[in-house]
């Protein structure tokens, strides 16, 4: 046997070492498990933007108002500069569609309590000079954020393995034992792990880890390319991206969106990144000339400017992507099987969140589960905390 464990978790991306620094901080005795290096999963190949905007009113708003609170202190938590930097965000409409689109989301989303406003084509442009495409409104939210997704990953690693936790990397989980109903081991490909609790955190594979457990997940790879432009001063550092791809997002299209518009400054490089892609093309991780050719034309059409620059980089990555968005906690399958899946494009900025809920259902042997009841209380702990701040949204 490798190890005896209270929780082992399936996967070293960002979820699964959120969930593994917020468990050890309980006393847990925790194990992440991880096929091949800390962070190499979707959790490398992302853009690092922390935004309500893009959130639906729901869960995944709830789940990101309570996670962007967490990130102010994240670096001071972990000990580990997450190089968490506060730009805001627009998002534009370009078409009467996306325009009554934005005015519906928005509304719904400053009854959820998030900070967002709508602004018309002028504010927009005083906002991010460099748009000069058609631009007929945006919606602005000037607490969106960024953070190096790199180091959000290996923070919460190296703050779990500070706090005795075990990472295991280039280790497979291949199966699980159940017996009597519950979760009993994992078996390895470096041996067996005992443990009263497994989370699966497995990102894209979350069905390949379900099966092992005899459930189903509807966790499937979402591919998303994406570009790198080189660094040059003095851009403007206001995250913009079109309403096009977001409205498909939100109707739960389970089509593939070959390009949408999106412009994020990196300041600490002076970097530019674009995106980006939403196809389901299983696993395949290639950039495509489509792709790629089609995120820097939508690019240059809504800021042209952007086309006197050099590409430098592309690549590609696997969301995880359910059509019923974020599941935390205990959803099916045997006693002591807890879920971290299906985050889709918002998993860094649910990281802290997902972390800290399932830490806490299972210290509390999975009683206390419910998760709205959980984003309740924290929602209003948090409007408690601004009011006596005399903080306004
Ligand atoms: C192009 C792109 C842009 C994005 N932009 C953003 C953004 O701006 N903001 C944001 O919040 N999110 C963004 N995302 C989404 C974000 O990257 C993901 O939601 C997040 O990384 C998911 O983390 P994870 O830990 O669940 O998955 P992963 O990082 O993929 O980690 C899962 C891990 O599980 C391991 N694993 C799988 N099966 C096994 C097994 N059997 N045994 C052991 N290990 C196993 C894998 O090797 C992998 O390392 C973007 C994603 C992409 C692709």
């Amino acid at each position: 046997m490798l190890m005896a464990v209270d929780v082992a978790i399936v996967g070293g991306g960002v979820i699964g070492c959120s969930v593994a620094h917020y468990l050890s901080a309980t006393g847990a005795r925790v194990a992440v498990v991880e096929r091949t290096q800390i962070g190499r999963g979707a959790s490398a190949a992302n853009s690092g933007v922390i935004s309500l905007a893009t959130k639906k009113p729901g869960l995944a708003l709830d789940l990101a108002l309570v996670s962007q609170q967490m990130f102010p202190t994240l670096s001071a938590e972990l000990g580990y500069d997450v190089e968490y930097l506060v730009d805001g965000g627009m998002i534009i409409a370009q078409s009467e569609t996306q325009a009554r689109f934005l005015d519906e989301l928005v509304a719904a989303q400053r009854s959820d309590g998030a900070g967002i406003a709508m602004i018309d084509a002028a504010q927009a442009i005083a906002l991010n000079p460099l748009l000069a495409g058609r631009v007929l409104s945006a919606s602005h939210c000037p607490t969106d954020a960024q953070a190096n997704p790199f180091r959000v990953t290996q923070g919460f690693a190296r703050s779990a393995e500070k706090l005795g936790a075990a990472i295991l990397h280039d280790t497979a989980v291949e199966a699980i034992d159940v017996s009597g109903g519950r979760v009993r081991s994992v078996h390895t490909s470096r041996g067996e792990i005992r443990t009263r609790w497994i989370v699966n955190a497995a990102g894209a594979h979350a069905n390949e880890v379900g099966k092992m457990v005899g459930v189903e997940h509807d966790v499937v790879p979402r591919r998303g390319q994406l570009v790198i432009l080189e660094a040059t001063d003095d851009l403007p550092n206001i995250r913009v991206s079109s309403a096009g791809a977001l409205l498909a997002k939100h109707q739960g299209s389970t089509q593939s969106i070959n390009a949408a518009f999106a412009y994020t400054r990196k300041p600490l490089s002076g970097t530019v990144m674009l995106g980006g892609t939403n196809e389901f093309a299983g696993f395949d991780t290639a950039t495509t000339k489509t792709g790629i050719g089609e995120i820097c034309r939508l690019a240059v059409s809504a800021m042209p400017y952007l086309g006197q620059l050099h590409a430098l980089r592309s690549w590609a990555g696997l969301r995880p992507y359910s059509p019923q968005g974020p599941q935390l906690g205990l959803t099916q399958g045997p006693a002591g099987y807890a879920v971290a899946i299906g985050h889709g494009g918002d998993g860094v900025a649910l990281a802290p969140v997902t972390g800290r809920y399932v830490a806490e259902v299972i210290a509390a042997d999975g009683k206390d589960a419910d998760l709205k009841q959980y984003l309740a209380r924290e929602k209003a702990r948090l409007a408690a905390n601004a009011g006596q701040r005399g903080v306004t949204a």
